[in-house]
């Protein structure tokens, strides 16, 4: 099979580099470097937690439905923190519910992501004057992409995955759970 559209194999219509596999040695062997491998793996099953607090999970929920389908991303939701590898954070966040998503945040496995879903994740929105809300859930928990919109289109939301597959990609893995990445 040809690889020339293969954007896993280095070939000349993949003039950037090959995204995971260094180079075919012989038919059915090839060499990668562990890192690469290693990010592949976890670019293509990113876990997000099942968490939303307002009417940015609307669009959330209508992202892994059948018409945007996140799952084809090997992006699937999950009920639990400790299985989760993603903080969809979709809606606005009150002081009240502060505590709580950062509990959530910790209780998520390493290494975890945070993506910022719509304008009241980003800087409390609408509601910024408000005296109850958090003026963006940056002030709680470290945040990775930001998704601007009121709400965000599914479509939108189906880029911001694409964008965080692609900064997994590029990140040194084994410094990465050091924390020096
Ligand atoms: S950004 Fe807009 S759609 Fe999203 S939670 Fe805030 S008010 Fe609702």
């Amino acid at each position: 099979m040809s690889d020339a559209a293969d954007p896993l194999v280095k070939s000349p219509a993949n003039a950037d580099g090959p995204r995971v596999i260094e180079a075919e040695v012989y038919p059915g062997a090839i060499a990668t470097r562990l890192d690469h491998a290693i990010n592949w793996f976890r670019e293509s099953s990113i876990w997000y937690l099942l968490f939303a607090t307002a009417c940015c999970g609307i669009e959330l929920m209508q992202t892994g439905g059948p018409r945007t389908d996140l799952d084809r991303f090997g992006a699937v939701f999950r009920a639990s923190p400790r299985q989760s590898d993603l903080l969809l954070v979709a809606g606005t966040i009150t002081y009240k519910m502060a505590d709580r998503v950062r509990l959530l945040w910790a209780q998520m496995a390493d290494p975890k992501y945070v993506v910022a879903m719509g304008s009241c994740a980003n800087c409390g929105g609408l509601f910024q004057r408000s005296y109850s809300v958090v003026c963006g859930v940056d002030k709680i928990v470290p945040v990775d992409l930001y998704l601007p919109g009121c709400p965000p289109r599914p479509e939108a939301l189906n880029e911001a995955i694409l964008r965080l597959q692609e900064k997994m990609h590029g990140e040194r893995w084994a410094a990465k759970m050091k924390g020096q990445a």
